[in-house]
């Protein structure tokens, strides 16, 4: 800690004062129910760029949306070896303990994650010089290869094929939950996919059935 001055703390406290002033007073009733639990009805992974707060997106309330965000917006597939499955903890207390009706994956545009998907640029790195990202990143692998193959690796059309392609492998994944699988087939949950096109602000929804993303109007 530093007593520092410092313009990027000023901005956020400065935030958090008119947040104080109105947001926080005006919702008083609901903070106060709020401080006896949650009952999200949603679960959304999204990305962690700075572009795409989900919260903002869809406009809600405090409360309404349990939220992921992680690199490229991906859900990694049911693994039990050693390590911190931080993501995996996040689903299990959404579907288990909220039980969530709905998980969301939300993609967006010029995603930087999925831009080194598709180049591969950090491959080989070190853990902390790019290693990290690049063995989370490694999960689209398999997505990647069609895309490179029909795309190449530079360029929006290729990038935007492996922004979509990720959506799906995240999808794919989640339903290598034994816990998720049995909700969907019961009607319990239902997984969605979703994509934000940052240049235009519009989003998209999976269509299950095609396979295809269609705009919102
Ligand atoms: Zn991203």
């Amino acid at each position: 800690m530093t007593d520092a001055p410092s313009p990027v703390l000023d901005h956020l406290v400065g935030g958090y004062r008119r947040f104080r002033a109105s947001g926080w007073v005006t919702n008083r009733e609901r903070w106060n129910r709020l401080s006896e639990g949650q009952q999200p009805q949603v679960m959304i992974i999204s990305c962690s760029d700075s572009r795409v707060d989900p919260s903002q997106i869809f406009d809600v309330d405090p409360g309404e949306m349990f939220v992921v965000r992680n690199v490229a917006a991906l859900v990694p597939p049911f693994e039990t070896t050693p390590g911190h499955h931080g993501v995996s903890a996040a689903l299990e207390f959404a579907v288990q303990v909220l039980k969530v009706k709905e998980i969301v994956v939300m993609g967006h545009g010029m995603c930087g994650g999925c831009r080194a998907a598709l180049t591969q640029e950090l491959r080989g790195t070190e853990p902390g010089e790019g290693g990290f990202v690049a063995d989370w990143i490694a999960l689209l692998d398999e997505a990647r290869e069609p895309v490179a193959h029909a795309h190449g690796i530079e360029g929006r059309a290729a990038e935007r094929e492996m922004e979509l392609a990720a959506v799906k492998v995240s999808l794919k994944n989640l339903m290598t939950f034994p816990c998720i699988r049995r909700k969907v087939r019961d009607g319990d949950l239902t997984l969605r996919g979703a994509f934000f096109a940052i240049s235009d602000g519009l989003l998209h929804l999976l269509d299950e059935k095609t396979g295809e993303f269609t705009p919102i109007s």
